[in-house]
């Protein structure tokens, strides 16, 4: 099976076949609770980027959630058979894990096996001018929950967030908390540079660990830039000389406008720059290796 670029491939509980054909029963409790987890990965000329990396957060979020035991190498299977059966070789796969199907209550149902689902959807990587040339941002109050750092199919603060940011004609939305506190974007994490030193938020329940955020900390690291995991806060926020966020689909994409008004000079900064090519370099590196780094290691687990 090859499926054409605008078409999604679906993998449900082990069934390939159309997306736009694939059913999941109204009681699965993502749908009703949104009560499961998930993973986005990029894949860029048939790999998967830092997969082993992606693995571990969806294990640590599956624990954090006290979800069913997954069979996470038939998992992994299943997502080689489905991007094999794509055809696709530049895509994002979308694996989702739910507390399974059971009548509507809220706590644990018991002995319910949880539910799987693998998307993969042709990725065009539209934004490869913008990391040449920056982007803007809009501020937004982060209404999300306290723990963040769960990989959650509850996105509801982040999806109010991104259609703010879309409406104003911005790629994403800075999240500042009542306190004052800058935390991350709606879907990337946040750096800034500040007097030469790279700043981001601490790992901790407010943010996502991102797996792009913490690729660019370690090459921050061998390129001896200096960096503080210290949240900014808003009013520091104005002040900085260069902004960049990080994501698994935008990689290192450099923040040029807050709010309408430029950051720095309004460029792309060269502490920015550096790691985004940085990262473009690692990501070649990352490609030469072979196929089987990528494979699931339960030791690394
Ligand atoms: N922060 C949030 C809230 C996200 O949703 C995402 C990605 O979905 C990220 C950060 C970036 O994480 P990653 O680099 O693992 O894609």
């Amino acid at each position: 099976m090859s499926i054409p670029p605008g078409k999604i491939l679906a993998c449900v509980n082990g069934v390939i076949g159309p997306a736009e054909h694939a059913t999941v029963s109204v009681l699965d409790r993502g749908h009703v609770f949104g009560d499961g987890i998930y993973e986005v990965v990029r894949v860029d000329k048939g790999r998967l980027h830092g997969m082993d990396r992606h693995w571990r957060r969806l294990d640590r979020s599956l624990r954090a959630l006290q979800m069913p035991a997954v069979d996470l190498n038939l998992l992994r299977s299943q997502v080689e058979a489905t991007l094999a059966a794509s055809g696709h070789t530049d895509a994002t796969i979308y694996l989702q894990v739910t507390r399974g199907t059971a009548p509507r209550a809220h706590a644990f149902p018991a002995d319910t096996p949880a539910n799987t689902l693998i998307l993969v959807q042709h990725f065009p990587d539209d934004k490869a001018h913008l990391r040449e040339k920056g982007a803007g941002v809009i501020t937004h109050p982060d209404l999300r929950w306290a723990r963040c750092d769960i990989k959650s199919i509850n996105l509801l603060g982040s999806v109010l967030a991104a259609e703010a940011a879309k409406r104003a004609g911005c790629v994403e939305a800075v999240l500042i908390r009542e306190d004052g506190v800058v935390t991350e974007c709606a879907h990337s994490s946040l750096f800034a540079v500040v007097d030469g030193v790279l700043r981001t938020h601490p790992l901790d329940p407010r943010i996502l660990p991102g797996i792009t955020r913490e690729i660019v900390l370690e090459l921050a690291a061998d390129l001896g830039i200096p960096c503080r995991q210290k949240a900014l806060r808003s009013d520091e926020l104005r002040g900085v000389d260069e902004l960049f966020l990080t994501s698994t689909t935008s990689r290192v994409l450099p923040l040029v406008e807050l709010d309408g008004k430029p950051v720095g000079n309004g460029k792309p900064g060269p502490v920015t720059c550096s790691l985004r090519d940085a990262f473009t370099a690692w990501e070649k590196a990352d490609a030469l290796k072979t196929p089987s780094s990528n494979a699931l290691n339960a030791g690394e687990l």
